[in-house]
């Protein structure tokens, strides 16, 4: 135990023992060599250096040892041993210390420079001898080339199974691997379906807080994969959050294809804390392993890409006023809570429901909490802020056109004078070609027919610059014209007709407001009944305004008349069952599009008073038609 090479020297210093895992996993999973990697601890007590004076840094454990730069104990070593406090630096192999050949080659160098040995279980190594310092510099070399080895094979392994869409990885919940490997749908019923209402209720709503929040008032829980080592791959039921749907309608493998490097790591953005290399999803276009139709699917490839674009729509960031979009709700990307300061976000509903779109604070409703900050119907709202905009704008439309088309000008004006410098360079060039084509002795064929060549590139130039001039000119012409000028500026008086005239879209009038309006806030907490108002206008002030809030069932919530007509007409003779079916079957919806249910006929009679007749009436009058098909509804 080449103890020789101890000196008291050494032993007057500290000891310093290095404990290192790689990864969470392998510190819980290799306790055995965390263990043998403890006992150092009493190797260096074994040869010569008193308990108090053995220190064990482990802060590095399950940071990868590839580079030191994230591992502070690795930085700690260093700067005790230059500093020379340290007699020997005890590791499990030598070459667990650093797998990046320039972080071990450092530590001897300056482990030489200070006198410091270095041990494994094995054997001590002094630095400074030149035999050990070779067999030092013999075992970093092996650990670095076992680790590309290593990790070359293990990644080019894995993409060329990817490739194959053979690559085995823990399969989304609502899929269960075959004994060959495949993919087939999870064998639970509960699983398949509850999956299939979540793509079903995203179809309906559109939005993801509305899936949350109607899995969570259907008291319906997520069906989730256990990560942890315990149960690993197990489905367990969780509560429905956000996340979770976002990850299930943005995973591609429901719509059935395999694919693999949906995520890129990139090594030059790290995670400040734990070192790792940040993640960036990748676009569709950009997966490089795409395998179609590889299993079967809950949902088509095609809804996949629609929900994905509906998904990236829907994220509308903080401060970001976003774009404009199609929509009812002409607030969006502008609108405030004025209880706690965030931005509103608009739930939209889905068509068939009929009903105005909302703002709603995201406050404490991010995982579909119950509870929201302040919620309101849009219309009234709408309608309020749109008035106030066109009092507002008419007065100073004429000044802010004008400003509009001045400033247009002047861009023109710096626009032209670029182009006429252009222009003017290319013919000096030009002439200055020319020049020297006439100044050569035309006898010196080779020499002339190279400057005519040039000369020739440089009159090609010219000639193209000029067309540009002309286009150009020609295209600004049109922003110029007095006529132009009069009708921008009739237009602009015209506004309050073009703001309600049909052919004017939700998103033209979102680019109007948002010409003079900067934000809005809304308070419909502190009124009961109102919500109040505040206008921020681009030009700095301020207006205030209340609005009542819109009462319940107002609006075009209410059943068609046709149903509610059909029911009145019905009631006396059919059971509420019968009236559900034959009104499912007419095509009619309830207000919220669904489907008739009993309760739901029931809820009206009772509503308007109807009352059924005996048995006997509704016998008498039974629709032939009405027995057939009704097991559906
Ligand atoms: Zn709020």
């Amino acid at each position: 135990m080449n103890t020789a090479k101890i000196q008291s020297t050494h032993c007057g210093r500290i000891a310093f023992v290095y404990v290192r895992q790689s990864t969470p996993l392998q510190v819980i999973e290799n306790r055995e060599s965390t263990e043998r990697q403890y006992h150092l601890r009493e190797r260096a007590i074994e040869l010569g250096w008193p308990p108090s004076r053995v220190e064990v840094i482990d802060e590095d454990q399950g940071r990868s040892g590839s580079t030191a730069a994230h591992r502070t104990g690795f930085q700690r070593l260093a700067a005790e041993v230059v500093l020379g406090k340290v007699g020997i630096v005890l590791m499990l192999e030598a070459s667990r210390l650093a797998r990046n050949n320039s972080d071990w080659y450092r530590l001897i160098e300056i482990c030489g420079v200070s006198g410091t040995l270095i041990a494994d279980e094995g054997a001590v190594y002094n630095p400074r001898e030149p035999n050990d310092r070779l067999l030092l510099g013999v075992k970093g070399t092996l650990s670095e080339a076992e680790l590309f080895t290593l990790r070359t094979r293990l990644y080019e392994g894995r993409w060329n199974k990817a490739r194959k869409g053979l690559l085995r990885f823990a399969l989304p919940v609502g899929y269960a691997p075959t004994a060959t490997g495949d993919w087939t749908l999870d064998p639970d019923t509960q699983v398949r379906e509850r999956l299939d209402y979540v793509f079903d209720s995203f179809r309906r709503h559109g939005v993801v807080r509305a899936v949350v929040r109607d899995l969570k008032e259907q008291g319906l829980e997520l069906p989730t994969r256990v990560t942890s080592k315990e149960g690993y791959g197990s489905v367990i039921w969780k509560a429905a959050t956000l996340s979770a749907v976002i990850r299930t309608l943005h995973n591609p493998a429901y719509a059935g294809a395999y694919v693999y490097g949906r995520w890129e790591y990139l090594s030059d953005r790290r995670s400040s804390k734990t070192g790792k290399a940040s993640a960036h999803a990748r676009s569709v276009a950009q997966w490089p392993v795409k395998i179609p139709e590889h299993h079967p699917a809950y949902i088509h490839w095609e809804e996949f890409v629609k929900n994905q674009e509906q998904l990236r729509q829907n994220w509308g960031q903080d401060g970001n006023r976003g774009v404009p979009r199609e929509g009812r709700a002409l607030l969006q990307g502008i609108v405030y809570c004025g209880i706690c300061g965030r931005k509103m976000s608009v739930q939209n509903r889905a068509v068939t429901e009929h009903r105005s779109p909302s703002y709603i604070c995201e406050r404490a409703y991010e995982d579909g909490d119950e509870k929201i900050c302040q919620s309101m119907t849009s219309r009234p709202i709408d309608a309020a802020v749109g008035e106030a905009f066109l009092a507002a704008v008419s007065p100073i439309s004429l000044r802010v056109s004008m400003q509009v088309l001045d400033q247009v000008e002047q861009d023109l004006v710096v626009q032209r004078r670029q182009r006429e410098l252009q222009l003017e360079q290319a013919r000096y060039e030009a002439r200055l070609a020319q020049r020297q084509y006439d100044a050569v002795d035309p006898s010196n064929r080779l020499v002339a027919a190279e400057l005519e060549r040039r000369w020739n590139e440089k009159l090609e130039r010219v000639a193209q610059l000029e067309r540009t001039y002309a286009q150009a000119e020609r295209e600004a012409e049109w922003n110029l014209t007095a006529e132009e000028r009069t009708a921008i500026t009739e237009l602009s008086r015209d506004l309050p007709a073009i703001w309600s005239a049909e052919t004017t879209t939700n998103q033209e009038r979102k680019q109007l407001l948002r010409m003079a309006i900067d934000s809005v806030q809304l308070d419909g907490v502190s009124q009961t009944g109102q919500v109040e108002v505040q206008i921020h206008w681009r030009s700095g002030t301020i207006s205030s305004l209340s609005v009542k809030r819109a009462a319940p069932g107002e609006g075009s919530l209410k059943t068609p008349p046709e149903a509610v007509s059909r029911i009145h007409e019905m009631t006396p003779s059919r059971s509420y069952a019968e009236i559900a079916r034959s009104l499912n079957r007419a095509g009619l919806r309830s207000a919220f599009g669904r489907r008739f249910t009993t309760q739901h006929v029931g809820y009206i009679c009772r509503r308007d008073g109807l009352t059924k007749r005996g048995p006997g009436a509704r016998l008498k009058s039974r629709d032939s038609s009405d027995t057939a098909g009704s097991a559906k509804s």
